[in-house]
């Protein structure tokens, strides 16, 4: 089968293969040097002491997945448990703690980031937002167990004398995604909003609520931190690469505002849909809506930045996941903010969609 080990699935209906020539290549700046260390991919793990107090620390491995820890003098603080780190994920502590793990935060409900949690066995108690416990109730997966203690707003976690302030703020790349604060650090953790260095992963990483995703970049920016867990990708952020990802999701939505208006009138519309004929019309509504999203990556990808630089130059992954950055941002603007206004009796204009 074709795509079994790496190479690509063609189908005519389906997307087109991306190749290394027509993509630039991830920014020097994105690549720190234990990307070339043959030792990181066989021993399975990285970690760094962050922030002030030297308690806190970052870990991540080859799949790209991060998670963190705080060894408080009475226990390890575990904050997620990918399963691509797994294992490795306790190796990385046993190699600065002989201290047993007595607590473990899950960020928010995903396998992806959590789903080895069931490795620090049944003693260990877990923490998480009240959504959490409600969807790993409602979808229980033995890999993730229940949470043993849920909040709604603000809790603050207190493990020999060492303070993790824990916040929810509402549904962003999920609902019940919090913020792990640890203020004697500075350390923040919120995880799959900002890949430092990133454009992120597809469709913003797969958020369900846009609107909360970009008042996250925000939020974090509202904390005194001098460093992000991000949760991806091999790489622990700075302010600054908070405030540049930021810059560019901005660049998106004033792109999306801008071919909504453009390209949803019910002039527009009659080209892509009736246009077509009514029996071809999801053809038609496939033009419009990637339309759309062409107009916005080509607009974003080519914008001379608040630097000088083009996105490609100062973010990786540009090139390749812009377009399904546009899609997103595109139709959740259509359908999560404000719009043109609303169809008047008797017409299909002028607003018919927007
Ligand atoms: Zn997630």
């Amino acid at each position: 089968m074709a795509g079994k080990y790496g190479d690509f699935y063609p189908s005519k209906w389906g997307f087109p293969k991306a190749v290394r020539e027509g993509n630039m290549p991830s920014p020097k700046q994105f690549m720190p040097d234990y990307l070339d260390d043959p030792s990181f991919y066989e021993r399975g793990w990285h970690t760094e002491n962050l922030g002030d107090g030297g308690n806190f620390y970052w870990v991540t491995g080859p799949a790209g997945y991060d998670a963190g820890f705080v060894v408080t003098g009475s226990g390890v603080v575990v904050i997620d448990a990918p399963p691509t780190l797994g294992e490795n994920l306790q190796s990385a502590i046993r190699s600065v703690t002989d201290e047993p793990v007595t607590h473990l935060i899950y960020s928010h409900w995903h396998s992806d980031h959590i789903g080895s949690a069931s490795q620090f066995g049944p003693d260990v108690k877990i923490i998480a937002h009240d959504i959490t416990r409600e969807l790993l109730t409602r979808f229980p997966d033995k890999y993730r167990p229940v949470p043993t203690e849920t909040f709604t707003t603000d809790e603050t976690l207190d493990v020999g004398g060492t303070r993790l302030e824990l916040s929810y703020k509402g549904a962003d790349h999920c609902p019940g995604n919090i913020y792990i604060y640890g203020p004697a650090q500075k350390v923040l953790t919120k995880i799959d909003i900002v890949s430092p260095g990133s454009v992120t992963f597809a469709h913003a990483d797969v958020s369900e609520n846009i609107s909360g995703f970009y008042q996250a970049h925000d939020d974090i920016l509202s904390y005194d931190f001098k460093a992000l867990i991000g949760g991806h990708i091999s790489r622990w952020g700075t302010r600054q690469d908070v405030e540049i990802v930021r810059e560019y999701w901005h660049d998106l939505l004033a792109f999306s505002q801008e071919a909504l208006r453009e390209m949803s009138s019910s002039e527009a519309l009659q080209g892509f849909i009736v246009g077509l004929g009514r029996e071809n019309q999801l053809v038609g509504a496939e033009n419009w809506i990637n339309s759309i999203a062409n107009y916005v990556t080509e607009k974003t990808l080519t914008k001379t930045t608040s630097n000088g630089q083009t996105w490609p130059e100062r973010l990786a992954g540009a090139t390749v996941f812009t377009k399904y950055h546009a899609w997103t941002v595109a139709e959740t603007t259509r359908t999560e903010r404000t719009h043109l206004g609303y169809q008047t009796e008797g017409n299909g204009g002028p607003f018919y969609i927007a």
